[in-house]
């Protein structure tokens, strides 16, 4: 049988922003430092990204971050990524280049999310049809236009799917119009559910509480996508990791360790 055979969590970055950002108002005045994560995901069949973090060039050329990320301040402080913490950096570790790798899986197209993809030229790239609508309008001030500049070339999912053998998209909406998540059946562990942005937290799982900022402000909507997980979780016994939680991700294998 051919399912998810190894998940590496990797981490990109790190950027620090005021904790309402991961929590609907909760977390005035509180600042915490938070992990940008990609996932390389290997199965019988090829191998998957879910996300790919930021644009390198943005965070290291000192005049394109001041243009990209100080508008941010001072709820979010430009992100911190250094060289080891590309993608390819990784890849290379394990012997691997961009062209081994057969998806790329963005589950939305916010800047610590998408970033990355320009240094997977030509690969097949999934997002969700809704997310890239909703993206495009530019009333979205985490999604940056130049990143969406290949997307004519997209694969636009309009509904839940099955990526590879035990690999399914689920649809987590309300953090963005289109988010998706990724469900993980494994030969060895249990099952793993990337959460994505639907959780940056553990406390949005544990608290269900929905995220800072959510598209068109519905809360309602994200707060399902949460339950959501959480009962998809409870039925099938797997594991749910939210996406932008330091303390959740140390627990989790370090590099190159994986996950089975
Ligand atoms: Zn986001």
């Amino acid at each position: 049988m051919s399912r998810g055979l190894k998940v590496w969590p990797l981490l990109t970055g790190t950027i620090r922003y005021e904790k309402t950002l991961s929590t609907h108002n909760r977390g005035h005045g509180e600042f915490i430092d938070a992990p940008i994560l990609a996932y390389l995901i290997e199965t019988a069949n090829g191998r998957i990204l879910y996300d790919v973090g930021c644009d390198y060039r943005k965070v290291a050329d000192p005049a394109l971050r001041a243009a990209y990320f100080d508008p941010m301040r001072p709820t979010v402080e430009p992100p911190v990524m250094h060289d080891e913490q590309r993608i390819l950096r990784y890849l290379a570790r394990l012997g691997l280049g961009s062209t081994d790798i057969d998806v790329v899986f963005i589950g939305h197209l916010h800047f610590d999310h998408v970033g990355g993809v320009c240094d997977f030229p030509g690969c097949e790239v999934h997002v969700h049809a809704d997310e890239l609508a909703a993206a495009r309008t530019s009333r979205d001030g985490s999604v940056f236009a130049d990143e969406l500049v290949d997307a004519g070339s997209w694969r636009l999912a309009s509904d839940e799917y099955t990526l590879a053998p035990g690999i399914h998209a689920i649809a987590s909406p309300g953090h963005t119009a289109g988010h998706m998540s990724l469900f993980i059946e494994l030969q060895k562990g249990l099952p793993v559910i990337l959460c994505g942005d639907a959780a940056d937290l553990s406390e949005n799982l544990a608290e269900e509480i929905a995220p800072g900022s959510c598209w068109q402000d519905n809360q309602a909507l994200a707060l399902d996508s949460i339950r959501k997980l959480k009962s998809l979780a409870a039925r099938e016994r797997a594991q749910l990791w939210p996406n932008h939680d330091m303390a959740f991700f140390q627990r989790l294998p370090t590099f190159p360790a994986w996950r089975d």
